[in-house]
């Protein structure tokens, strides 16, 4: 799609997220499946449950401003993704490998902050009202996630880490 003018600049990013949630849909089963700690395990499984709902809210948002629902390729999220595949691949300590997934995952919750953060602006540049209310939803949901990782890499995972590479 040929971006002209601000409404395409818009759906385009839509689009982007939506193809960006798509991928995480798959993509977080094999972090919940890779995760050694409970907690963490959790944590994945519930955002799971809520990435499905915030690609049906992209799906409400394609409706109601009488959208086809299409997804743009989005290269960030493949990359990022990769780079959680990575972690799981190559880090074989338990505890520094659950340390590792929270980076990748808190790096996907900072891209996906930065998307529904400039969509929701937009939409209300826009006067779209509901589909703003719907995008700043998933924006809490994103920046909430961001912050239990944080806690969880805090409170928990980090020190461990830490304390097997000083033994
Ligand atoms: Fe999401
Ligand atoms: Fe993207
Ligand atoms: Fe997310």
């Amino acid at each position: 799609m040929a971006v002209k003018t601000m409404e395409d600049l818009f759906v385009n990013e839509l689009r982007d997220i939506y193809h960006a949630e798509k991928q995480l849909i798959r993509a977080l089963p094999k972090m919940r499946k890779a995760a050694g700690s409970e907690e963490l395990k959790q944590c994945f499984e519930q955002h799971l449950e809520e990435t499905r709902g915030q690609a049906e809210r992209l799906e409400q948002v394609f409706e109601l401003l009488d959208l086809t629902k299409r997804t743009k390729r989005c290269e960030a999220m493949e990359g990022l993704i990769a780079e959680g595949q990575d972690v799981i691949d190559e880090v074989e300590d338990p505890d520094v490998r659950d340390a590792g997934l929270i980076v990748a995952a808190q790096k996907i919750e900072h891209y996906e902050i930065s998307g529904y953060g400039s969509l929701a602006t937009m939409a209300q540049q826009f006067g779209y009202k509901d589909a703003g209310k719907l995008l700043e939803q998933t924006l809490a949901e994103e920046k909430a996630t961001d912050q239990k990782l944080n806690q969880l890499a805090l409170g928990r995972v980090n020190p461990q880490a830490q304390s097997r590479a000083s033994k």
